[in-house]
């Protein structure tokens, strides 16, 4: 199928999707950090890799990838149209997620990362983020 959009109008839709995912998936983090009594985190601190959260004292990084970008195999996925090109995309975000990963546990860092869909389950979170709770 021939791509709707021209290459301009593409990267402006993708930079909207872009910014209006990290808002809400942000800001919905922190609520949880907040009623968690979670402290200790930093937003844009310098590391390889952009951690969206990272816990220095912990030596512990958040990253919440979307289910889109990312490749989550989810129902918030999968466009029929421009298969290809997402395809090609998404591939591309997880090869760097696995080589940013691996870069950062060679370092000594405890990695996590989070799916957007997941930021709606409160048990899944506490689950997956026992290491930093209550410290
Ligand atoms: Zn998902």
């Amino acid at each position: 199928m021939a791509d709707v959009f021209t290459k301009e109008q593409r990267s402006e839709v993708m930079r909207k999707v872009k910014s209006a995912r990290n808002k809400s998936t942000e800001l919905k983090l922190i609520a949880f950090f907040k009623a968690n009594s979670i402290k200790g985190w930093r937003r844009n601190y310098k590391l390889f890799g952009k951690p969206d959260f990272t816990f220095p004292k912990q030596k512990t990084v958040i990253f919440v990838d979307g289910c889109f970008w990312h490749g989550h195999d989810c129902r918030n996925t999968r466009p029929k149209d421009n298969a290809d090109y997402w395809t090609k995309k998404r591939e591309r975000n997880v090869k760097r997620d696995k080589e940013v990963t691996e870069t950062l546990q060679n370092k000594g860092w405890t990695v996590i990362r989070l799916w957007e869909c997941e930021l709606k389950d409160e048990n899944l979170l506490k689950e997956k983020l026992h290491a930093i709770i209550g410290v």
